[in-house]
């Protein structure tokens, strides 16, 4: 299991120095490793926060694109209306990727191998290897993008596990989708925000099967009976954390 937080609120409050905090006491507390995947714009706003919990083991720094902007249009049917909001181009894709690596490289120290698609899409990148040609010459290695389900709206069932691309020719890109809904969306629009009990009753069948599935798959791997192959990357400060989270991704 990687848990993941997309980083990425621009606005002059201070949301993302009060969520780095928390995130640091709390997965230190439980002893947990986490990803962040990061906004440029976000970690252009809040430089001297981000290098401190850059140096924590436990946080596993990538990228969220410099600006936010969607790599692949999606046509959300939520129900009740269909919206759709369209991609950027490939060229877009390229700057928004690379700036938000030299940012991270820059600030962090950080050589940034994975990268969160903002709103995240239906079938990740399966049907895009014009944009999987474009991540994989920027140097990312594992996407999280696979984030909605066939409406393009959520939640996304936990039968859909971590694949490759390989049958698009990258066959050692890895896709690690996202499970559930989003939190933003079913808090803002489903539950509203000040229902934090029923996002926590939302969010428990989720990891409950995540960690009845690690509990049997530590068994099969005990007999033999499972195998798991790690990407190979470009080499980066913070290996150890990375390979931490993207074992568990299993
Ligand atoms: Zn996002």
């Amino acid at each position: 299991m990687l848990i993941g937080y997309d980083v990425e609120a621009r606005a002059a409050a201070d949301v993302t120095p009060r969520f780095l905090e928390q995130a640091r006491v709390l997965h230190n507390r439980l002893g947990v490793p986490a990803t962040l995947f990061i906004v440029g714009q976000t970690l252009e706003q809040w430089v001297s926060e981000f290098q401190a919990i850059a140096v924590d083991p436990l946080f596993d720094l990538q990228q969220h694109t410099y600006s936010h902007q969607l790599l692949k249009t999606v046509h959300i049917d939520d129900g009740k209306s269909i919206r759709v909001v369209r991609g950027v181009s490939l060229q877009e894709t390229r700057h928004e990727v690379r700036k938000a690596s030299q940012l991270l490289r820059k600030h962090l120290d950080v050589e940034s191998i994975g990268l969160t698609g903002p709103w995240c899409y239906y079938r990740g990148l399966r049907d895009r290897p014009d944009i999987l040609e474009v991540l994989w010459e920027e140097g990312i290695r594992f996407t999280r993008t696979d984030g909605r389900n066939e409406h393009d709206w959520h939640p996304v069932s936990m039968d859909l596990q971590p694949y490759w691309y390989q049958a698009l020719g990258f066959p050692e890109m890895l896709e690690i989708p996202i499970h559930g809904w989003h939190d933003c969306v079913i808090r803002a629009e489903v539950l509203g925000w000040e229902d934090l009990e029923g996002y926590v009753e939302s969010v428990k069948p989720y990891i409950d099967r995540a960690a009845n599935e690690a509990r049997s798959s530590r068994c099969a791997s005990m007999t033999g009976a499972a195998s798991v192959r790690i990407p190979r990357c470009a080499p980066r400060k913070r290996s150890s954390a990375t390979r931490k989270a993207r074992a568990c991704a299993f």
